[in-house]
């Protein structure tokens, strides 16, 4: 059975995070101290993230997992949910900050990952130490060269432009995707930092990155969006292509397929949710399939028509982005 919500759209697509913790500390996700950890036992156990899981792709024919944070390889022995989480057969994907992939890259893989998103928001070792307050840009570069090396394709980079940090950087991101083989993505800047440092003028639109690529790497659109979030245009030159979600200037959320679920079992189903549905009560008090099931349901006729940043009804949610699963 179809998941419809009360707009009409399909949800189709969870997106798991095993975890709240991260070893980098990026500004526009989380404070430079972190934040209060959840406690060991408040996560969801491989098992438990594998049996919510399969309800929504065996009970409303969920097509997509992306298994998210946080940063999920700081979660132990994660080439086993992977395992678990494949077996479901759906469109598995992971997002890291690759900081680890070198050690962890080859593992997932044979787990049976297949697609792997990297988030990189600058080559400056500056202005990456600035954006992530980490020194690891060497470790995150040797982790796409190492995720290309296993065998992941394509290889998606995300970078999140932030005006005045890393917005100069826009040809230098397009000439990197292009000698590693690699699909950049943009992402444009969402007010869900830990810092509350959003505002709309730190945005920088899909639009401006796509006329600066152009200009030096000429560009044209293709494929019908869909669900997906990410515009897509390929270089002329045949050279590959860069995606642009432009979460805020032009809001996908009409043909928004996705839900999610917290490391910590609470089932959301917006990014910029401010209610919950707790699956991990149901989970540890002996609930059955056709509990869980009814709870995703019930969430799912919540969904909202869509967000409303930038405007004065907007609700900034509670959860930093690291907290609720990006
Ligand atoms: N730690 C992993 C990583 O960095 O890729 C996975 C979790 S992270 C929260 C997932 C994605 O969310 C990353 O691509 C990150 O750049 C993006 N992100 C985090 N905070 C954001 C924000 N405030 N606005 C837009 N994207 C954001
Ligand atoms: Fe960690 Fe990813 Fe958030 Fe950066 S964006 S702090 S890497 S969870």
């Amino acid at each position: 059975m179809d998941l419809v919500d009360p707009h009409g759209r399909t949800v189709r697509d969870l997106r798991i995070s095993v975890t709240d913790r991260c070893n980098l500390r990026c500004r526009y996700c989380m404070p430079a101290e972190g934040m209060d950890w959840l406690a060991r036992s408040d996560l969801l156990t491989y098992e438990e993230i594998e049996r919510v899981a399969r309800v929504c792709v065996e009970r409303f024919g969920f097509t997509g997992i992306r298994i998210t944070g946080g940063e999920p390889t700081v979660r132990a022995h994660l080439p086993v949910l992977v395992e678990k989480l494949a077996a479901l057969g759906t469109d598995l994907s992971l997002t890291t900050n690759g900081a680890t992939l070198r050690l962890l890259a080859g593992d997932l893989r044979a787990a049976g990952l297949r697609r792997i998103n990297i988030s990189l928001d600058s080559l400056r070792p500056e202005a990456f130490f600035a954006i992530t307050r980490r020194h690891a840009l060497e470790q995150v570069l040797d982790g796409i060269d190492a995720a290309v090396d296993a065998g992941f394709s394509p290889v998606k980079i995300n970078c999140v432009l932030i005006r005045g940090v890393n917005d100069g950087e826009i040809v230098d991101f397009a000439a990197f995707g292009r000698e590693r083989g690699v699909t950049m993505r943009f992402i444009e800047f969402m007010p869900l930092d830990a810092d509350d440092g959003w505002a709309p003028a730190t945005v920088v639109p899909g639009a401006e990155v796509v006329a600066a690529i152009d200009a030096v790497y000429p560009l044209e659109p293709f494929e019908v969006r869909g669900s997906a979030p990410a515009e897509r245009f390929r270089y002329r030159d045949g050279a590959g292509e860069i995606g642009v979600i432009a979460s805020v200037t032009q809001s996908f959320c009409g043909s928004c397929d996705r839900v999610r679920l917290t490391a910590d079992g609470m089932f959301r189903n917006c990014l910029f949710a401010v209610k919950e549905t707790d699956l991990r009560s149901i989970l540890r008090s002996g609930g059955s399939d056709d509990d869980l099931a009814a709870a995703v349901a019930a969430d799912v006729g919540g969904k909202w028509a869509g967000h409303s940043i930038g405007k004065v009804n907007f609700i900034r949610p509670d959860r930093s982005m690291s907290q609720i699963g990006g």
